[in-house]
């Protein structure tokens, strides 16, 4: 079920309706497992970045590889922000660089030596492949398809 959830995002088109679409789904998953967690369609991305810059072909925004990306209310467990920020990176054909690997960080993840840790950690592990990676990969298809990266 998660490969064929997973192909039919790839298949998708890359704009941002699309990506809600998929995080919609993603949290119906675990709505259906734990239908005490209320639904919420997750608000328009926020950037953090510097001024605006543009690629010469005018097609990608340019920021540096140590953006952040803030995504309101877009955790598919507890519907907490989720702050994505850039792993790694690969070149694409025109020679910029592109994010090969993001990692999130939701809001709501309390200090590692508070009690509630472990209760966070636990709720946010459940079935990562189905709930969690196709919300990164919807973020990462968005990112990838606006923006490229510089290291200044
Ligand atoms: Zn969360």
């Amino acid at each position: 079920m998660a490969e064929k959830f997973i192909d039919a995002m790839i298949e998708s088109g890359l704009d941002y309706d699309d990506m809600i679409r998929v995080i919609k789904l993603a949290k119906q998953r675990f709505h259906e497992m734990k239908n005490n967690i209320p639904i919420q369609v997750p608000g328009k991305a926020v950037m953090v970045l510097p001024k605006k810059r543009f690629s010469k072909s005018g097609k990608y925004r340019l920021a540096q590889e140590n953006s952040a990306f803030v995504f309101p209310k877009l955790c598919p467990y507890c519907n907490g922000d989720l702050k994505y920020s850039i792993n790694s990176m690969i070149m694409d054909d025109n020679g910029l660089w592109m994010a090969e690997d993001i990692e999130s960080d939701c809001s709501n993840c309390p200090e590692w030596d508070d009690p509630k840790f472990h209760q966070w950690i636990e709720a946010h592990s459940q079935m990562p492949y189905v709930i969690q990676l196709p919300v990164d990969m919807a973020v990462q298809k968005w990112i990838n398809e606006r923006f490229r990266f510089i290291d200044r």
